[in-house]
């Protein structure tokens, strides 16, 4: 009983402390002495100070190796100095930045900048293996009497672009039986080089788009029958009539890919039919030839690199970074002037401490310098966008898992 009572007047002697505490709390802040005052003093960063920043923000390649090379992601990393590091929606959308450096046909260079690695990593990927294309898959030869093996001639065929617009496609049936014009397009294959004749090549421009489908018979004709017989496609209608061609043009994106040579009295006889497919199950549907990134190269000179120095500077770098300037009396003084060059050959830094510890090469490390080569089956603009499109439905299925 004692102690219940003791314990009840130490609580109201602690209760009564607490709020002294809060009172004087209180009036410290109303005289300008409470956390904003103490976040405001010189000495209490608001920001970080400029090491820790260079190594949040910047990958340090030094000689030996590059260090720093992680991105900082836990959201109080550095809450002791006041810091808020959590991802914020509002802050990314006005960070982030996309500029097209240089756009043509088949390839696409541009910046990417306030995106994490992992977000570009992701679209490389999904252009890699994700975006669909339409690519030969079932090959039926009737006759090869060339030196190219069956098997090899259709991987040969398999590989050979198509420019064709993948969207306007489904996908194939799973049991490989319902083959229409929604979901396959036919090539015919016949070349033949003449006894007495040189030897021919046989390029993809040999390859004959058949709108109306296969024509190759899929079982043996019976004599004397005047039905139709059935071929590897049941079309009911002509891809030429269909809306969707009438201004999407179906072509092979190189016209002069070797195939096969065939000697006097040689032959080759085939359909190949494409369907829609992805990378993922196999390269042929890849819709890129390469899709990668690099960080933005930074080249910081942490001191002067004057005449003869200068130049050995500018000899040093096969890309081209340095130039030389003159800054008067006679002097000459190296400048970074192509930074984006930069390679990381190392080379300038190579030669003792006398070079590394005067120049610092860096890598920005939410600045990515994305490239896109198309096959020729979309432009790369288009690809990106589709790129874009996949990981948005990725999202949204996740979204969709957790709520
Ligand atoms: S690392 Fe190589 S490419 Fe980059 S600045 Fe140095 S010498 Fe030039």
């Amino acid at each position: 009983m004692n102690l219940l009572v003791s314990s009840s007047k130490e609580r109201e002697r602690s209760t009564t402390r607490m709020s002294e505490e809060d009172e004087s709390m209180a009036e410290q802040s109303d005289n300008g002495l409470g956390l904003d005052f103490i976040l405001s003093l010189d000495d209490v960063p608001s920001k970080l100070p400029p090491h820790l920043e260079l190594f949040r923000t910047r990958v340090l390649c030094n000689n030996d190796a590059p260090i720093h090379t992680d991105t900082i992601h836990y959201s109080g990393a550095y809450g002791a100095l006041g810091v808020d590091n959590s991802q914020q929606f509002d802050r990314f959308r006005e960070n982030f930045k996309v500029e097209v450096k240089r756009l043509t046909d088949s390839d696409m260079e541009f910046d990417m900048i306030g995106i994490d690695p992992a977000i570009a990593n992701a679209f490389r990927r999904i252009l890699i293996s994700e975006v669909p294309t339409m690519a030969i898959e079932r090959v039926y030869i009737a006759n090869n009497t060339s030196v190219v093996q069956d098997e090899v001639l259709s991987h040969r065929l398999g590989l050979i672009p198509i420019r064709v617009d993948p969207r306007l496609f489904e996908y194939p049936d799973t049991a490989g039986d319902d083959n229409n014009e929604k979901n396959t397009i036919v090539f015919r294959l016949h070349e033949r080089c003449q006894v007495g004749q040189p030897r021919i090549t046989v390029k993809s421009d040999k390859l004959k788009w058949l709108p109306n489908g296969s024509e190759l018979p899929s079982e043996d004709v019976k004599p004397n029958t005047s039905s139709k017989p059935k071929t590897f496609t049941s079309f009911t209608c002509s891809q030429n009539s269909l809306p969707e061609f009438s201004s999407n043009s179906l072509d092979l994106t190189d016209s002069d890919i070797i195939l096969a040579k065939l000697g006097p009295g040689q032959e080759i006889e085939l359909e190949a039919h494409a369907v829609k497919g992805i990378g993922r199950t196999h390269a042929k549907w890849s819709p890129v030839a390469t899709a990668w990134y690099r960080m933005l190269p930074e080249v910081v000179l942490l001191e002067d690199f004057e005449d003869e120095q200068a130049e050995q500077l500018v000899n040093k770098c096969e890309p081209n970074v340095f130039d030389i300037e003159d800054i008067g009396k006679g002097k000459r003084r190296a400048t970074v002037a192509r930074p984006r060059n930069c390679t990381l050959c190392r080379e300038c830094i190579r030669g003792g401490k006398e070079w590394e510890d005067r120049i610092s090469l860096r890598r920005v490390k939410h600045h990515f310098i994305f490239s896109i080569e198309s096959t020729g089956a979309l432009p790369p603009e288009v690809l990106f966008t589709e790129a874009v499109k996949i990981l948005e439905d990725k999202c949204e299925r996740v979204i969709t898992e957790f709520s």
